[in-house]
């Protein structure tokens, strides 16, 4: 067959024209010596910027004690890590894994488990419209967006699709064969929208009556994304089931599930596994991820930035029509355009600046949640110039 292309790399990528080398703290570098204000933190991964020092030291005397040894063995920074988790949340019991859609896929493996375990064999998971939960079979057919399913039917059965946010649709949101409710707090992916709290509280008070499995994806929100160390805390619920990634291992790849104690003793010997999940090398990133966020002078630099951001941005809202809503929580962050938002976010980049989208009109901004002042006033100047010229421009 004739090649087409000349990339040895599949095309699942449209990737912008940079090719990053080095970073540090909230800065990134690309191979001609560039310098960028990182507010993508590797999508909401590098939540304390590049190579932070207080997880690199650790991570580097793991680094020559050892690498990996599979979970057929006891695992220190395992241990203590899924001890952290449990004392910092609701939760009783944790399963490593190392992405995100892995980690929903665990959620709904244990959500199908349980009530195959009480004699509900054919449930039904209720996701919403708009979510995203990961590109695995399972994962994508939990996601509520045709753009990402399109091409891979037979999609798998037992998801059904409900609009978010709408209190109306609650009142039939439950089924008599409905098992679980798994929904995000903050849509990422879906363009930065963020669950109304009454509406969340209703819903968690319906699954707690129908004894429906509250699951709620946490791996963008999770890891002190939004302000607390679980988004869900800022609701006043207790989930059964939270799933976590992005931001757990400071950009080294891991992912969680932290369900309750009933419903994790599903999952025995044999139901579930994973090669790599939770191995000394991503659990030692994860427990001083962790351990750093615990601190409480680092909470309130996290919560003094939230505050001076959040201000700054309704101020450039103020003085740009182009901008025509800002968004989300914490320092998971939307600024829904006028237009196309990746025109704004090309511009900016030539300016020094990496922001990301989500969907065609919003900006998602992801500054590493110990960025600074400084470097908020930087962000700000920039984004005003690049809407300034914008403006200009139409
Ligand atoms: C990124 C993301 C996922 C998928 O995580 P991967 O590590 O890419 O598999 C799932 N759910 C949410 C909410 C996400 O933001």
């Amino acid at each position: 067959m004739a090649k087409v292309d000349t990339s040895p790399i599949m095309k699942t990528y449209n990737r912008f024209p940079v090719t990053l080398v080095k970073g540090k703290g909230s800065y990134v570098w690309d191979d001609k010596g560039n310098k960028y204000l990182d507010y993508t933190a590797g999508i909401a991964t590098c939540n304390l910027g590049h190579v932070p020092e207080e997880i690199r030291g650790k991570v580097m005397e793991q680094f020559d004690q050892l690498w990996h040894c599979s979970n057929l063995y006891h695992i220190p920074a395992q241990q203590q890590l899924a001890e952290l988790l449990v004392e910092y949340s609701c939760f009783d019991q944790v399963f490593f894994c190392n992405s995100g859609a892995e980690a929903n896929e665990a959620a709904i493996k244990l959500a199908r488990k349980y009530a195959h375990d009480q004699g509900k064999e054919e449930g039904e998971i209720v996701t919403f419209t708009q979510s995203f939960h990961g590109r695995t079979m399972a994962t994508l057919s939990a996601t509520g967006q045709k753009k990402i399913q399109h091409g891979f039917t037979p999609l798998l059965t037992g998801f059904r699709h409900e609009p978010f946010n709408d209190m109306e649709a609650l009142e039939k949101i439950i089924q008599p064969d409905t098992i679980a409710v798994l929904l995000e707090l903050v849509q990422g992916e879906g363009g930065v929208m963020v669950a109304n709290s009454e509406w969340v509280q209703k819903l968690a008070t319906l699954c707690k009556q129908h004894d429906v499995l509250l699951i709620v994806d946490e791996v963008q929100t999770g890891i002190g994304r939004t302000g607390s160390l679980f988004a869900y805390e800022q609701y006043d619920i207790e989930p059964d089931i939270i799933t976590l990634a992005k931001g757990l291992g400071s950009g080294i790849p891991i992912g969680a599930i932290l369900a309750k104690e009933e419903v994790a003793q599903s999952f025995q010997p044999g139901s579930h596994g994973s090669t790599f999940g939770g191995n000394p090398l991503a659990a030692t990133a994860g427990l001083e991820t962790v351990k750093y966020l615990a601190k409480e002078e680092h909470q309130l630099t996290i919560k003094k930035n939230i505050l001076y951001f959040h201000n700054e941005l309704r101020d450039i809202k103020d003085k740009f029509s182009l901008i025509k809503e800002v968004r989300g929580k914490g320092l998971l962050l939307g600024l829904a355009v006028e237009g196309n938002a990746l025109d704004i976010i090309s511009l900016i980049r030539e300016m020094g600046v990496l922001v990301l989208p989500a969907g065609p009109n919003v900006i998602r901004i992801l500054p590493p949640l110990n960025t600074t002042k400084a470097e908020i006033d930087y962000f700000v100047h920039q984004l005003s110039e690049a809407l300034e010229a914008k403006s200009k421009a139409i």
